[in-house]
Order: structure tokens, then sequence, then C-alpha cells
């Protein structure tokens, strides 16, 4: 028998203000240690499906109305964000939400909040944190509003890892950064994924770079999984090459 997955995602249905049908039939899955690539065009619902498992939709008045969401077997409909941050799994929204006038190492620490960890603890996972993201110790003492683009999304997943998290949900890493940038950062969640065992379900439009460095893909289209596959099968396709990756 295979292993059970981490997360499991069957079947589900996502509307927003109790008429918007947005995710129709959405089913996917991430192994333990799987790096996991959600693709699909601006709109075709990347973003609702990391927030209906983790359990955001409600701020933005949608809802998950079929199907089911389990986490090592368990449902977690029906728990907070925070709860599901103390069964390790975290969301790093799309457009990198650092608290600006906060230094970045401010930023870092309020990651640890939902942890009864000590001090010692969280200093020495900070430094864990800085060991991924050098650049963040560099900059630790900048207000983060006047850091660069990069260095806000590096604080992101930084301040998604103080809370010792076994899955981050990754959104639109790529957004708004040069190439060599995008290049950086997936390089870290590649080594946070060996060196750390963190499984990560990332949101990309860039194909290209996502399938570079997951294991696996869902493509989405209009709410609905068009495709799915081995990273490497899905580089090969001719229907991603011609639409997604832009070669044919
Ligand atoms: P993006 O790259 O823009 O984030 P996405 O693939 O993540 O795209 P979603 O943000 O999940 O897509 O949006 C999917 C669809 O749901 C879009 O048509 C969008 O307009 C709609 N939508 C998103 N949020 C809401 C909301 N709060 N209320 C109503 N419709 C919404």
């Amino acid at each position: 028998a295979e292993a059970e997955p981490l997360l499991s995602v069957n079947n589900i249905e996502v509307i927003y203000d109790h008429v918007i049908l947005v995710l129709k039939g959405v089913s996917l899955s991430v192994p333990e240690g799987g790096v996991v690539a959600l693709l699909g065009a601006n709109g075709a619902g990347k973003t609702t499906t990391l927030k209906a498992i983790s359990n955001l939709l409600r701020a933005e008045r949608g809802e998950v109305t079929k199907g089911s969401i389990h986490l090592r077997g368990e449902e977690v409909q029906g728990l907070t964000p925070n709860d599901l941050v103390k069964r390790g799994v975290i969301q790093v929204m799309e457009g990198r939400h650092c608290f600006e006038h906060l230094t970045i190492e401010e930023n870092l620490l309020t990651g640890a909040y939902t942890r009864s960890a000590n001090r010692g603890q969280i200093a020495q996972d900070l430094e864990m944190v800085y060991t991924y993201f050098p650049r963040l110790k560099e900059r630790r003492s900048s207000q983060a509003g006047y850091t660069s683009g990069g260095e806000q999304q590096m604080c992101a997943i930084g301040r998604a890892l103080m809370s010792r998290p076994q899955m981050i949900l990754l959104d639109e890493p790529s957004m708004g950064l040069a190439p060599q940038l995008v290049e950086e950062i997936f390089e870290i969640v590649k080594s946070l994924n060996r060196d750390e065992g963190v499984s990560f379900l990332l949101a990309e439009q860039n194909t290209n770079v996502a399938l570079r460095y997951a294991t696996y893909g869902y493509i989405l289209e209009n709410g609905r999984v068009v495709l799915d596959g081995e990273a490497q099968a899905l580089r090969e396709n001719e229907d991603v090459k011609e639409f997604y990756l832009g070669i044919s």
C-alpha cells in the first residue's frame, strides 16, 4: 500500500459570496517531503486552493461547499488558521506581507507567536533562518519596508519558518522578482526541503521555474485540474510546452 499523503485534497468546490463558483472539484495530494507545484494562469484558482487548505477563505467570504481536505488522514475543515499552524501547516501569502514598520528580525520573531518555545529555542530557530537566508541576517536591523522585494519575500518565508512548519503553502514566490532572485529563492526552497524536511505546495505562474524545482505538478484551468504528473513528464508534455512554457 502507498504511504498516506501528508496532505490530500479531494474534489473540493469553493464558492465566494454564496454564488461565485471558483473551484469546481479540485483534487491533489502532497506526499511527505514533497515539493508540489500548483500551476495555471492568473485567475485559475491557485490562491483559492491554498486558502481553502489553510482555512483563510472565510475572511474573503469564501466557503468550501463540497469535498474534503485531510492532513495526515485527519479532516482539517473547521480548524482555524492558527490550529493549522500548530499542526505544522502555514501559508506564505502572495505579495509578501511583511510588517513594513518592523525590522526584519522583529518580523521573523512574530512568526514564533503560536509556539510556547522558550527564548533559547527561538534564538536557535532565528539562527536556523539566518543560515538559509544570509541576506536577512545582514539586513536584520533594517525596517522591512525599506528592504527590496526579494528580501521581503525571504522575510515572509523566514517568518513562516519560525513556526517550525512541516508544510509551507507558498503563494507565487516569484512574483515581481528578477530572474536571478527567483532562482535564489527556489534554491532555498530546495535546501529547506532537503535539509529540514519541509514539504511545499507552491502556487506559481512561472511554470518554467516551478517545474524545475518541484517533483510533481498540477495544472489548474478555470477551477479544475486539467493535467497533473511528475514534473519531468509535464516539462516534456506538448501542451505544457506550447501553452505554459512558450516553446513549441
Ligand atoms: P492569481 O495568480 O491572480 O492569484 P489564482 O489562480 O490564484 O490567480 P484566484 O486568486 O484563486 O486565482 O482566483 C480565482 C477566481 O476567483 C478568479 O476569477 C477571481 O476573480 C475569483 N475570486 C478570488 N477571490 C475572490 C473573492 N474574494 N470574491 C469573489 N471572487 C473571487
